[in-house]
């Protein structure tokens, strides 16, 4: 930095100026003052001197009084001695350097007053005279001289004011050395200052720096107690709050941004002219799906989808809250868009964008399950109707005709039953109130009764029915009945696929994790698409449901409740045409 920039140059210069001008003034003044008083001084000499002469030359005899009066001036002064313009003495000195005419002082209006009004007179004149080139100017005085014979006369005494010359002289020097004084004083001063001010205001900027830079653990020492050391404290007090309020916002800011990122809901921000601000994370899986949808590629995330756009403007006009539904990549969303004030001013907007999907799909769900239960209850009611209508009307004309219809009545009610217990099931196993009778069972004995309950059947349709028990513990801990429940489930629906003369497997083996039971069958297999619905209520591959009386869809979605409820998973493979596995386990220490 340069000097005269700094403070303490400025300081310096400030007082040097201040000081040269007090001395010039002191000096005018001074010299003024001076010349005064030394003239005033040299005229009293010079008037107590000429009155000398001027009684001498009076008491004495000419000769001796002029011989005295020469010797009365000292070597600066001369002197005229004039009684007429004829009769006129002038000093010995006078005479060699002076070439001045009598008529001089007998013409002068100041200097003759001292023949016309008989007074002491005195004039400062000027007039170049050799010696006294530098100031020619001179003091004269006059005085009367008073002659017995009534003649009278004047003497003047004169004497050069360069002898002031010297005093002012000597008044400069005395001045220029209290300058050069000056000068050294403040020039020390103003170092004094330097370090004193100037030290610790460049202390506090370096400190400013870096506070500035975010290290606002900066402190200023505090060395005095005036104004600095106050300052350096104001200083390190501001460090300290803006520490405390930078941390208190960055806080904020963070416990804002986790709630942000933690929240369920996607919210997007948006700025006055619609530019994306700030996102979280289920916001960009939205705006992701939009992009991929766009175009079938993932892109930045610049674009705003058209219809949260226009959600965007209409918030923004009608200052208004917007609410909108967009549909991307197979899932619904809800947006709702806001404006966003700063002091009265729209600056932006936020949309909070909800995935409402799932609360579709439960929408969808409930739907279709009361759909799917009037559906399944239309078929035997209206059976029932049918039939218990015949026999009223005594349609049915023999005893074995009303038997016959009152046995297709009972197994319709049967069927209801079915339904409705196994709707109850479901209902109790998904509200969680799944209860377990877990027992060590012998596993093998266990599995072969429940295949001989389908043997009958097997050998009816000559399907190939076996078990195939290998590796298999002699005791395993499951709810007998549930399992049994899902086994039964599982070869019910296997010899219902199975074409004639097909085969059905039932594997089951233990190992270290747990139990592994598969049932395989031949047959026309579930087609690949379906796969992922098996264990869904009410799914039937059979679209058209022409077997009718054959299966209410529950089995499956029953099964899985079962099977998760021992903790274990159900699996199923299947090839359309080549047949089907459905496999499930249950791990060891099931509580
Ligand atoms: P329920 O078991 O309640 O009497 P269901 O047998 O029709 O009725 P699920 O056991 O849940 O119901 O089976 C659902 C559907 O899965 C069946 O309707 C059928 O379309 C298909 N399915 C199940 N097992 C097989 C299999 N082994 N081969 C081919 N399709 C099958
Ligand atoms: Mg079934």
């Amino acid at each position: 930095m340069m000097f005269w920039r700094s403070v303490v140059g400025k300081l310096w210069f400030t007082i040097l100026f201040l000081v040269s001008f007090v001395l010039f003034i002191l000096t005018v003044m001074l010299l003024e003052y001076f010349e005064n008083d030394r003239i005033n001084e040299a005229e009293n000499n010079l008037e107590k001197t000429a009155t000398r002469i001027s009684h001498f030359l009076e008491d004495q005899e000419e000769s001796i009084g002029l011989q005295i009066a020469w010797e009365l001036l000292d070597d600066a002064t001369e002197a005229m001695i004039i009684y007429d313009e004829n009769e006129y003495f002038a000093s010995p000195t006078m005479e060699e350097s002076f070439d001045l005419p009598v008529d001089y002082f007998l013409k002068d209006s100041e200097l003759n007053r001292v023949f016309t009004e008989e007074t002491s007179t005195m004039k400062i004149a000027s007039f170049p005279v050799e010696n006294y080139d530098e100031d020619s100017r001179f003091l004269i005085i006059g005085a009367p001289i008073h002659l017995e014979d009534n003649k009278h006369g004047a003497v003047f005494i004169m004497q050069s004011l360069q002898v002031l010359k010297q005093t002012s002289e000597d008044t400069k020097k005395f001045i220029l050395l209290a300058a050069g004084v000056a000068f050294v004083l403040t020039t020390i001063f103003a170092f004094f200052l330097a370090t004193r001010i100037n030290a610790p205001l460049r202390k506090m900027k370096e400190a400013a720096t870096e506070i500035a830079r975010g290290k606002f653990d900066t402190k200023v020492p505090i060395l005095t107690h005036d104004e600095i050391g106050e300052l350096a404290t104001a200083f390190n007090q501001m460090g300290r709050q803006l520490k405390f309020n930078l941390n208190a916002l960055s806080q904020e800011k963070e416990q804002l941004s986790s709630i942000l990122s933690s929240m369920v809901d996607g919210v997007i921000t948006f700025n006055r002219d619609g530019t994306i601000l700030i996102t979280n994370p289920p916001a960009e899986r939205f705006l992701q799906d939009w992009y991929f949808e766009q175009d079938g590629r993932a892109k930045s995330t610049e674009e705003v989808p058209t219809k949260v756009m226009e959600l965007f403007q209409l918030a923004v006009n009608t200052e208004q809250e917007q609410v909108g539904e967009i549909h991307v990549q197979g899932r619904f969303w809800v947006i709702i868009v806001s404006p966003l004030y700063n002091n009265k001013f729209i600056r932006g907007a936020v949309a909070v964008v909800r995935d409402m999907t799932e609360e579709r799909q439960l929408d969808k769900l409930r739907q279709d399950f009361i759909a799917n239960v009037s559906h399944e209850l239309r078929t035997p009611i209206s059976m029932l109707q049918g039939y218990s209508e015949a026999i009223v009307d005594g349609i049915a004309a023999t005893e074995d005709e009303k038997i016959e219809m009152a046995r297709v009545i009972y197994d319709e009610s049967l069927r209801m039953g079915r339904l409705v217990n196994e709707l109850l099931d479901l209902a109790r196993m998904e509200a969680g109130h799944i209860q377990l009778t877990i027992s060590e069972i012998e596993v093998k004995p266990y599995l072969e009764r429940i295949i001989r309950k389908f043997q009958g059947l097997a050998k009816e349709k000559e399907i190939y029915l076996q078990g195939n028990f290998e590796r298999l513990e002699p005791y395993f801990a499951f709810d007998g009945d549930r399992i049994e429940q899902v086994l039964t489930n599982l070869i019910d629906n296997a010899m219902r696929y199975t074409e004639d003369h097909g085969t059905i497997n039932v594997t089951a083996n233990t190992d270290e994790k747990g139990l592994h039971i598969e049932v395989f069958n031949t047959g026309i297999g579930i087609p690949e698409e379906d796969l992922p619905f098996v264990f869904e209520r009410f799914y039937k591959s059979d679209k058209a449901r022409t077997r009718g009386s054959s299966g209410t869809g529950l089995g499956l979605a029953i099964a899985k409740n079962i099977i998760e409820g021992h903790k274990g998973y159900i699996t199923v493979q299947s090839k359309a045409g080549h047949g089907t596995t459905f496999s499930f386990f249950i791990p060891r220490n099931i509580q």
